[in-house]
């Protein structure tokens, strides 16, 4: 399913680091957001102040910070595109940190139809070690 447009990248990363917040320790603060971002608690509190105008989170006072509906969806296809490019290039022994900056800027891009096709060629090649052998092979000799 593609991204809605109107969605900007910023607020898909925020939708994405919510989401993981809440699923690791059960709730999202925005010190923690502001971490994970590199960004000031500021430019957090005014983020959610607009995607909550906008209807992606719900923020109350006492419960913290809650993804709608329409923004727990933006987060999983953001996650999910987030994951199949990360086992991809693990693949290939991929250094961490280039893997993970490379995956911040390509999940937002991709559309659905190349994250089925991406996600077709990671399981075969995760199920296929040979082919993996001879494709890292060919990086090898360059
Ligand atoms: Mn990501």
């Amino acid at each position: 399913m593609p991204l809605p447009p109107q969605t900007t990248t910023a607020v898909q990363d925020y939708l994405e680091q919510i989401h993981q917040l809440i699923d690791a320790k059960g709730y999202a603060r925005a010190v923690d957001i502001a971490a994970n971002l590199g960004v000031s608690q500021a430019s957090v509190s005014a983020m959610i102040q607009r995607m909550d105008a906008e209807g992606f989170v719900v923020y109350e006072k006492y419960r913290g910070i809650i993804l709608t509906e329409k923004g727990r969806e933006i987060a999983r296809h953001i996650i999910e595109r987030h994951e199949v490019l990360t086992r991809l290039l693990r693949r290939f022994g991929i250094d961490e940190d280039t893997i993970y900056n490379d995956v911040e800027g390509m999940e937002h891009h991709i559309s659905g139809q190349t994250l089925g096709v991406l996600t077709m060629i990671t399981e075969e090649l995760e199920s296929n070690p040979a082919l993996v052998r001879k494709l890292k092979a060919r990086l090898a000799r360059g």
